[in-house]
Formats: C-alpha cells, sequence, structure tokens
C-alpha cells in the first residue's frame, strides 16, 4: 500500500501517498500507541463522520494520548483527502500515533501525538459472501476484560487479537473469526459486531467488552424503527444452536450475512436481507 500516486493527510498537510513515512523510533510501532477509525464515503458524503471523530478523539483519551485537533478540524481534513485524490466512494482511515520524540521507553509523555488521513477505494470487506453468507472460524483466542484494557477504543493494540484470529480463520478457508470474550460469552468478528435471529427477535452481544460499533448502534435504530425486537444480552456459545440468521456489522463489512460459525450453520433469512437494504439504502440517502 505504501507505492502508489495520491495524497495522505499528516499533521494538518497533505504528503505525497509515497513519502508518507515515520521514523522507525516512533513509539506506536514498539508499543502500539495508537488508535483509528475506519469509515466509508458514499456519494462523496461519509457516514457518520463526525460520530468517527468524536470515537476517535475518546480512544485517543482513553489511552491517555490526547488527540490535537477537534472532530470538526478532523471532519475537515477527511474532506480535504478525499477531494485531494478525487474519491467520492472509498474507505477512510484516520490514525493517530504517538510518533518519535524526546522518550524511548514505555512512556510516551514527552513525544507527539499525530494524526494521519488516507482513503483509499475498497469495495465488499468479504467479497461474495456478502449475498452466499460468510463463513466463520471460531478463534482460540478471547475478547478481554475492560479491567485489562479500556475496550471501547478502537485501540491498535486489540487489532493483534483480531489479526492472529484472522489468519488462523484463513487457513482453514474462513472469511473471518468470530471471538468470544474472556467470560466464555459471544464477542464479536476480528473487524465487525455480530447480530443473530430467532423467532423473529434480534440477540447481539450487550457491548461491555466489545467495540460498540457505529454501523451496530445504526442498525439497532433501524431494527427498532422496522417494530423488531433486540436483545442486547450475554450470549452463551450453547445458543448458537438455536439461532436461526446471522449477520455481522461494520464499516467496511457494512451488513454481510453469515452462513457457518464452526459447525453452526444459518440461513440468509428475510430479515437479514432486509436489513442489509435498508442499510445500504440509508448510507446513501
Ligand atoms: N468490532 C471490531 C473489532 C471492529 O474492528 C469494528 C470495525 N471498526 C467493529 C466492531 C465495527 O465498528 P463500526 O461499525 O464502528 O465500524
Amino acid at each position: 500500500y505504501d507505492d502508489r500516486d495520491g495524497f495522505i493527510w499528516m499533521d494538518g498537510k497533505l504528503v505525497e501517498w509515497r513519502t508518507a513515512n515515520v521514523h522507525i523510533l516512533t513509539h506506536a510501532l514498539h508499543y502500539a500507541s495508537a488508535v483509528f477509525e475506519g469509515e466509508r464515503c458514499y456519494n462523496g458524503r461519509i457516514f457518520k463522520s463526525t460520530e468517527h471523530s468524536e470515537r476517535l478523539l475518546k480512544s485517543g483519551q482513553l489511552l491517555d494520548m490526547p488527540i490535537p485537533w477537534t472532530a470538526a478540524q478532523i471532519d475537515a481534513a477527511k474532506e480535504q483527502v478525499l477531494q485531494a485524490n478525487g474519491l467520492t466512494d472509498a474507505y477512510v482511515r484516520a490514525l493517530a500515533w504517538r510518533g518519535a520524540g524526546e522518550e524511548m521507553g514505555v512512556a510516551s509523555l514527552g513525544n507527539p501525538v499525530r494524526l494521519a488521513i488516507a482513503c483509499w477505494t475498497w469495495g465488499a470487506y468479504y467479497g461474495d459472501a456478502k449475498f452466499k453468507g460468510a463463513k466463520l472460524d471460531i478463534s482460540k483466542w478471547k475478547r478481554p476484560s475492560p479491567e485489562t484494557i479500556p475496550c471501547e477504543a478502537k485501540a491498535s493494540g486489540l487489532y493483534m487479537i483480531c489479526t492472529m484470529s484472522k489468519h488462523a480463520a484463513m487457513a482453514k478457508g474462513c472469511s473471518d473469526a468470530m471471538m468470544f470474550d474472556y467470560r466464555g460469552y459471544v464477542a464479536e468478528a476480528t473487524g465487525a459486531n455480530i447480530f443473530f435471529v430467532k423467532n423473529g427477535e434480534v440477540h447481539t452481544p450487550a457491548p461491555d467488552c466489545i467495540l460498540n460499533g457505529i454501523t451496530r448502534q445504526t442498525v439497532i435504530g433501524m431494527l427498532r424503527d422496522m417494530q423488531v425486537k433486540v436483545h442486547e444480552r450475554q450470549i452463551e456459545a450453547h445458543e448458537l444452536e438455536g439461532f436461526e440468521q446471522c449477520w455481522l456489522t461494520g464499516t467496511a463489512a457494512e451488513v454481510t450475512p453469515v452462513g457457518q460459525i464452526g459447525t453452526w450453520t444459518f440461513e440468509v433469512g428475510d430479515l437479514t436481507r432486509r436489513v442489509a437494504t435498508e442499510y445500504e439504502k440509508l448510507v446513501r440517502a
């Protein structure tokens, strides 16, 4: 991804894509002091741009790395970088990190918090699984307790668990992995939240140790508008047996049906299709 034309917004300036570099003694590279956002722009409008900017700022606060920009400035920077790259339908990646500076050790207070925003075209996250239903592995890695790390932060450090889970899933021919949490309850996929359907009602993990996705919250709102009952609760492994439908939500994943998790199977049913269609309409509205 480094050798291409285009521009990346870095600390207030547009720089050429190929020269958007950092020093090897960047704190974040060594200690994972980074937070990020993934967003999608549809027809020239970033879906819930300000919510994403605000979550980025909150993630920075939670990890003790205050980002020296306001949500409005970040929103404007995203517009600027999209325009510079001539993109109206794209994925937008904002990344804030502790740079190189006075210190090179665990502490980083003397190192600047930097911000970069890149964008590129990115189609369906799960390819044709979007229509057929994705096949998910079950990860051996568990989402950590909120006493271990602030789970509501979209923190780069948390993604090592996801990368290991996703590699293991891909080795088995799966599109992704579902992770359980530290207590054994259903948690989320490596870059998306999870929903289940049973008897016309929807069940999804309570966001007490998972990322409370912006897409997740959007879809819950849509379901409630459709008069569908949504239960946000702790879901046990044995319950997967009784669920009829399943889908994932995320900015990149959008609404992707799931056909299989381990040996459990699900149908790509009417409610799944309806939610996917309504979400597509909403983001382009
Ligand atoms: N969980 C994880 C681990 C994720 O990486 C993502 C993607 N940001 C989500 C859930 C979904 O979040 P959102 O809907 O805000 O993109």
